[in-house]
């Protein structure tokens, strides 16, 4: 992948984008679109399409890429009141980048399920 990857495109930094995180294998930006006044995407920088496109091979990057949403939680002041963390996979997941990333979403009262 890469070229046609718009997260790839990011992650090598030839799309601008907001970084607030990154490690040697994940990093975390804003959403261009937020869904609630904190909206990042945790994505590994490894390409991977999507949650069904693991395996347990990934279970320890999976794991990495959850402690790392939890920590920018922190540091962004959510773990107090709270946060979201969803991972939209497939078609009618309503993944639209085919490129795995946690959505982080808080700062706001998120209802229902998936508010
Ligand atoms: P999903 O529907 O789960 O695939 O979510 C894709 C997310 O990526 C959406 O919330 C978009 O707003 C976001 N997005 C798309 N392009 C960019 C970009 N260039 N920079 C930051 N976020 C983006
Ligand atoms: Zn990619």
């Amino acid at each position: 992948m890469g070229e046609e990857c718009i997260f790839c495109r990011i992650i090598a930094g030839k799309i601008p984008s907001d970084v607030v995180y990154q490690d040697d294998r994940a990093v975390v930006i804003r959403d261009i679109n937020p869904q609630a006044p904190k909206h990042l995407l945790v994505m590994p920088k490894d390409h991977i399409s999507s949650l069904a496109h693991t395996d347990p091979g990934h279970k320890e990057l999976l794991g990495h890429l959850i402690g790392v949403a939890r920590e920018v939680a922190r540091s962004e002041g959510l773990s107090e009141r709270g946060y979201r963390v969803a991972v939209n996979t497939g078609r009618e997941g309503g993944q639209l980048v085919p490129h795995i990333h946690f959505h982080l979403l808080g700062g706001r009262k998120l209802s229902g399920a998936l508010g």
